[in-house]
């Protein structure tokens, strides 16, 4: 299904019950994500003015999906829901069971989804905290996520989606900018994103980075693998594009002070 025939619509969020009767093609996305435990959140998210409509699905993925809509104070949210139950339960238990933060990890798969969501608003505080560009959190309940929308009449396109408009300046200096954040993530943040690549930058006023749901921090016994992921992703892709990049072995010497192993 086109995200355009969902975007034309419009759906008052207590009215989605209705709607979806109707609308047998919109029936099987708003299903999948809109379980009672959903609506409830989305209920009690309406009533603190965090959510005030949804509308237009931007995104459907593994484990969410992310519409857009408005808060009560008349401002675009996104809004990234995970699914209650999910297809990778042990990549997510073991993700979080890695993580020193997260002191208990729950054996339901709701509550671990729960889990999951609340890590990810953190993880986005906390990269804000070190000056890197991603959307403000705004408020989290259970497998909900509202975040500032990125975009303005359109959400923002990613960086792979707008890679045949870019010239070998523009490349350069994404490049050196999205090192730098790596770098200060790591060394003044403590913490790594572990899944950067051109799906989650967005390419905005500056280049903005989604999808914080696997990042930790580096006291994590698995976050030199993601930093040398991060590292490994982003010097491939831009070399790809022509830009001379740094060599990430290296670059994971300099930054951790030791070699990785490998597995
Ligand atoms: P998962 O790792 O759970 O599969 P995902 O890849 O489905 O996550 P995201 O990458 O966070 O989820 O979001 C999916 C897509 O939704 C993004 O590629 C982007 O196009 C869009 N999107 C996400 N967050 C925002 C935002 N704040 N503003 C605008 N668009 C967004
Ligand atoms: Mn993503």
């Amino acid at each position: 299904m086109k995200v355009e025939d969902i975007d034309r619509k419009v759906f008052e969020l207590l009215g989605l019950h209705e709607e979806r009767e109707r609308d047998s093609e919109l029936y099987k996305v708003f299903s999948e994500v809109f379980d009672r435990t959903t609506m409830d959140t989305l209920e009690y998210l309406k009533k603190r003015g965090q959510i005030e409509v949804l509308f237009g699905v931007i995104s459907t993925g593994k484990e969410a999906n992310v519409f857009r809509g408005f808060n009560k104070k008349g401002e675009q949210i996104a809004v990234k829901i995970y699914r209650t139950y999910t297809t990778d339960f042990r990549r997510i238990w073991e993700y979080l069971a890695a993580d020193p933060r997260v002191r208990y990890v729950p054996k339901d798969i709701r509550k671990l989804v729960f889990a999951w969501t609340r890590r990810e608003f953190k993880n986005l505080q906390r990269a804000m905290k070190y000056a890197v560009r991603v959307p403000e959190p705004l408020a989290f309940r259970n497998n909900v996520l509202v975040m500032e929308f990125i975009g303005g009449e359109y959400p923002a396109p990613r960086l792979k989606d707008v890679e045949k408009a870019l010239g070998p300046e523009e490349f350069e200096e994404l490049y050196s900018y999205t090192m730098r954040v790596i770098e200060r993530l790591w060394k003044r943040g403590e913490m790594v994103h572990g899944d950067l690549s051109e799906y989650n930058i967005l390419m905005w006023d500056k280049s903005v980075i989604i999808d914080w749901s696997q990042a930790t921090i580096s006291r994590n016994r698995m976050s030199k693998t993601l930093l040398y992921r991060d590292l490994r992703n982003i010097t491939n892709y831009f070399a790809k594009k022509g830009v001379d990049v740094d060599n990430p072995d290296d670059k994971l010497i300099e930054l951790v002070g030791e070699r990785h192993e490998r597995v």
